[in-house]
């Protein structure tokens, strides 16, 4: 019996055993593959993602080698979305492999002491009162189809978007699709000059769509999406002359391409599991929700689904949560999946090639060169919107949304939020003179770090309460008068449990 077991060792899976190790719970992740994916799909990290990774002292790894972009594309729209109006400490995106992404991910987990089962498939799965239990089968190596049974206190489904322990679960995944046919291929062109190359680079005409990315000296992305043509059986590998015929179609180019490194088809499939949780068992990342990958989000979005459920998942298991705690994953997660499912949805309509949606498309590039709108797209897309709803947050607070960019002035010195987030657990930032802090670290200095600050350069947060997840449990635009305390002792409540006990 241990306390986790995360089935899918992707980026999710990884960064959701980073945070459950961080507060010190124990976890097994069973991934099917035996070796590391050395091909990625996505490319770019988010904003609000980067602000995550710095709160975890992550970001200057992703950061060496890769670039910085700072704008963002709508439906392939001119202008571009200005990632600079987002605001906060990181206003661009990053441009990252996701193979490097899980490479950084993985070592981290291992590092922090993740038990990692490389060539593990989860095969079956039940659940009681007592436990989460999923059957396993050996992938490869000398015991290949070996089995064995593992039990865990909750098991997460990082499985990715066919996931197995969604279905065995009984999970409902609803949604649309069906409409779109997509084909990569990382290949090598002899005339690159033929396609339309860059970012975004999306060329559009009356048969579909095309995008041409240089990946490194030699290889290129080559991507077409053809509209309103089915998919083949998936089990039928993809062939470099299907991608050759469907660059054809789409810009009327015979284009010689060879030496694939990798070829793949998608759809639009465009999916929101019923919930997130089942008892024992949740979901997260593509396991829980999956889009046309337009915008750059998916992975974006699984994983600020880990930093939400790790520290909730921790409480439980460690016995301080609140009875609701882990149920707020899915009130808090699932809206922000289905809004990025509307919004992915609503950019594949713009981006299809019937000429009747070409006057909703000149509109738009209209709107998008107003800055309001062009703002409001980019926070959208960049994951910067994002705010949760607490019942109990007051007017003027700063509750439910991310940690305000900031300094802060302590005894240690100068300092940011994301520096105080490190260690995963919640801030409280008081002001020095504060005479209940000695009282609020006597009943939760076990669970969130009490600092004695001053916070400068962010109106209305003279006190923060911050969860381990980076978000404002609680705010207080001046110092810590007699009400004040009250709400904050209310937040610290709802948010880390009751008080201990210990002496006062
Ligand atoms: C072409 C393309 C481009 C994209 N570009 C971007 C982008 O730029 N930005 C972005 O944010 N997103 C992008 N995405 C989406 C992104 O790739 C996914 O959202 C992301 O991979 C989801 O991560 P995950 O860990 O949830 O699932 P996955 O990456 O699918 O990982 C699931 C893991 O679970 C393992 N597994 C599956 N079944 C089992 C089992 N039964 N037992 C054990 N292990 C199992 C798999 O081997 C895999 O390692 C793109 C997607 C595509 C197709």
């Amino acid at each position: 019996m241990v306390d986790v077991v995360v089935a899918g060792g992707g980026p999710v899976g990884m960064f959701l055993a980073t945070e459950l190790r961080l507060a010190g719970v124990e976890v097994v992740v069973l991934e099917r593959s035996v070796d590391p994916n050395p091909h990625s799909r996505a490319f770019r990290l988010q904003p609000r993602t980067l602000d995550v990774l710095d709160s975890r002292g992550l970001l200057d790894r992703f950061r060496a080698d890769h670039l910085d972009w700072p704008s963002a594309h709508f439906a392939g729209l001119r202008p571009l979305l200005d990632l600079g109006r987002t605001g906060g400490e990181h206003p661009h995106s990053l441009l990252i492999p996701q193979a490097h992404t899980e490479r950084i991910l993985e070592e981290r987990a291992a590092a922090l002491g993740a038990d990692i089962r490389r060539g593990h498939e989860l095969v079956g799965l039940r659940q009681d009162d007592a436990a989460a239990t999923a059957r396993v089968r050996l992938v490869g190596g000398e015991h290949a189809g070996g089995e064995y049974e593992i039990s865990a206190r909750y098991l997460v489904g990082c499985d990715g978007g066919r996931s197995a322990v969604r279905r065995l679960a009984e999970i409902g995944f609803p949604g649309t699709g069906g409409r779109v046919s997509a084909l990569l291929g990382d290949v090598t062109l002899d005339d690159p000059d033929k396609l339309p190359s860059g970012i975004p680079g999306t060329l559009r005409t009356p048969a579909g769509l095309l995008m041409a990315v240089a990946l490194e000296p030699g290889i290129t992305r080559v991507l077409t999406t053809e509209f309103g043509r089915d998919l083949p059986d998936p089990e039928t590998p993809m062939t470099l002359d299907e991608l050759r015929d469907s660059v054809r179609r789409v810009t009327g180019e015979d284009v010689t391409m060879r030496e694939p490194r990798w070829l793949s088809r998608f759809g639009d499939a465009t999916c929101l599991a019923d919930h997130y949780r089942d008892h024992r068992v949740l979901l997260a990342g593509d396991a829980a929700h999956v889009h046309f990958p337009i915008g750059a989000q998916g992975l974006n979005l699984g994983l600020q689904d880990a930093v939400n459920l790790g520290w909730k998942l921790a409480g439980e298991v460690r016995g301080w949560a609140p009875r609701t705690l882990l149920d707020s994953y899915d009130r808090e997660r699932r809206p922000v999946a289905r809004a990025v499912l509307r919004e992915t949805r609503a950019q594949l309509a713009l981006m299809n090639p019937d000429e009747s949606i070409n006057p909703l498309r000149e509109l738009f590039g209209e709107l998008l060169a107003l800055d309001e709108v062009n703002a409001y797209l980019a926070a959208l897309v960049s994951g910067v919107d994002v705010r949760y709803v607490f019942e109990d947050a007051e007017d003027g607070s700063l509750a439910g949304g991310y940690a305000p960019a900031c300094a802060i002035m302590s005894a240690a010195g100068a300092t940011r939020p994301a520096e105080l987030l490190r260690t995963g657990r919640g801030v409280a930032l008081l002001p020095e003179d504060s005479a209940d802090l000695a009282e609020l670290r006597a009943g939760w200095g076990d669970r969130v770090d009490m600092v004695g600050a001053t916070v400068k350069g962010r109106e209305g947060a003279a006190a923060l309460l911050l969860r381990p997840d980076g978000y404002v449990a609680w705010s207080a635009a001046s110092g810590l008068a007699d009400d004040a305390v009250d709400g904050l002792r209310r937040s610290l409540t709802t948010w880390c449990g009751a008080p201990s006990e210990g002496p006062r």
